[in-house]
């Protein structure tokens, strides 16, 4: 079934915000904290015009031995000055690394508020999934 908001995108690399909150979920992980970034990519984005959320691909497995599963590795919640919560959520699909879920969520109401290009951030907690 196709992901609502899912746009195919020009391959790009991961921006330097994406790579830095993968690499802390995947650090948090001893099952993944040894994977190497260097070939994924970012072929999709979220076009919902809220979200953040990208979807990745990457030419090799990141961890061999999980074909066939699919799974979260674990997410970070970041509470801002101005009042977001933003949920940050990274999965796996046969050992790859699959979606960036990136939610903002306004806590003002009433809550139509969207997330600036920066924040400065109140609290900031990582979960292992
Ligand atoms: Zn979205």
């Amino acid at each position: 079934m196709p992901i609502p908001h899912r746009r195919a995108i020009t391959p790009r690399t991961l921006s330097h915000q994406e790579s830095l909150w993968i690499q802390e979920i995947v650090a948090n992980n001893p099952r993944w904290k040894r994977v190497d970034l260097s070939n994924t990519q970012v072929i999709a984005e979220c076009d919902c015009g809220k979200c953040k959320t990208v979807y990745l691909s990457s030419p090799l497995p990141h961890q061999p031995g999980l074909e066939g599963t699919k799974g979260y590795i674990g997410r970070i919640e970041i509470v801002t000055f101005d009042e977001f919560l933003i949920t940050v959520t990274l999965d796996q699909q046969d050992g790859k690394l699959g979606e960036l879920y990136v939610d903002p969520l306004d806590l003002r109401e009433p809550g139509d508020r969207l997330l600036a290009e920066s924040w400065v951030e109140k609290s900031h907690t990582v979960t292992a999934m």
